[in-house]
């Protein structure tokens, strides 16, 4: 049987990633400084661990490991990165390192490490109607910001620890990956999660309307959660050890990201433009080069899909919770 271990195993992509690595028959170790909010885990040992912290009861965590899939970050949505660059760069390098420096000393022979999107320079991005981004694109660099800089400077780390020590590394750039089990309020929800909530709000509050950052226009493609983790496993299995983008390569504005969300839940609601956090204006995934390291195979599920589920399961979260505690 072979052993993963997933770090961010309580977190969204990670908890599904999880159930993934079960259903394909992996031994599975999980590490968190949180279980899973809204579902138990299955993995076989779940350990809550500050990973920023290099304990002997970490590193042997890493004996006899042959995949680490390394997802653990201190992150979240527009929101939150554009107001904690130094805590993201600094807990997301203490992270990396010490999860980098135990699968060295365990002699790990597969590495993912999971960027983003927020790599791309600022520059390129400056337009509603953006050309796509491709890989070879991330150079020269100027990143968004905190969140982008360190992703950035790990895929560096990531290569160097493939060329002096030998591990066989993945480097996955999400594009805005969304879907049920994530966060969907309190701070750190991505844009989708968000939209789904304050509609749900909005029909429970008997409100005619929603607020939105900024005009709408901008401009973000996004990828459902069962689609992010197909492309996980085939880049895991491709071989393929440069950066790769994963992320859908159908680019909507946030206006219609909000459409399809109230078309989800049956209603029409106005859209209010309010002063926030929009991060760039525009940005899409070009997926040439994974498509061709997937064997022919992208991203599929489309946003009405997507959503559908996403919405079903935020309306159910929004009808369980108390107003008071919805943040
Ligand atoms: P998430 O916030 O749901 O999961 C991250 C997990 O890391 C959380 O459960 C958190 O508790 C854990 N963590 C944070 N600090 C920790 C620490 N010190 N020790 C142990 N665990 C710690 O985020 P996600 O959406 O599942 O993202 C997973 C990975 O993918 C992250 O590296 C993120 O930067 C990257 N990513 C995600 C997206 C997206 O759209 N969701 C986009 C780009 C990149």
């Amino acid at each position: 049987m072979k052993k993963a271990l997933v770090t961010g195993a309580g977190g969204f992509i990670g908890h599904h990633l999880v159930n993934s690595l079960k259903a394909k028959g992996f031994y599975v170790v999980g590490v968190d400084i949180k279980q899973p909010e809204f579902d138990g885990s299955k993995a076989d040992e779940f350990v809550i661990h500050d990973i920023r912290k290099e304990t002997g009861e970490w590193l042997s965590l890493f004996q006899g490991v042959d995949d680490v899939w390394a997802l653990a970050a201190d992150m979240g949505g527009m929101g939150f990165i554009s107001k904690n660059h130094a805590f993201i760069m600094k807990d997301n390098v203490l992270i990396n390192i010490t999860t980098l420096e135990a699968a060295r000393k365990a002699k790990v022979k597969r590495y993912l490490y999971t960027s983003s999107a927020c790599v791309y320079p600022d520059h390129l991005q400056t337009d509603t109607n953006v050309i796509s981004l491709a890989e070879h694109m991330a150079y020269p660099a100027n990143p968004q910001d905190g969140y982008g800089w360190e992703k950035l400077y790990t895929e560096k780390l990531c290569e160097y620890y493939e060329k002096e020590h030998s591990i066989n590394m993945r480097i996955v750039r999400f594009h805005n990956i969304y879907g049920p089990l994530g966060t969907w309020q309190g701070g750190r929800e991505k844009a989708p999660a968000a939209m789904c909530r304050k509609v749900a709000e909005a029909i429970e509050a008997g409100k005619d309307f929603i607020e939105i950052w900024g005009d709408g226009e901008q401009t973000r493609s996004f990828c459902y959660i069962d689609d992010c983790i197909k492309g996980l496993h085939l880049i895991m299995d491709s071989g393929y050890g440069q950066p790769l983008n994963l992320g859908r390569d159908k680019m909507v504005t946030i206006n219609q990201l909000a459409d399809t969300v109230m078309k989800a839940a049956g209603v029409c609601l106005r859209k209010v433009h309010v002063p926030g956090p929009q991060g760039v204006r525009g940005r899409n995934s070009d997926n040439a080069l994974s498509r061709k390291v997937m064997g022919g195979w992208t991203p599929e599920i489309s946003l009405e899909a997507g959503i559908q589920k996403t919405y079903a399961w935020i309306n159910e979260q929004v009808q369980r919770t108390p107003v008071s505690l919805i943040s």
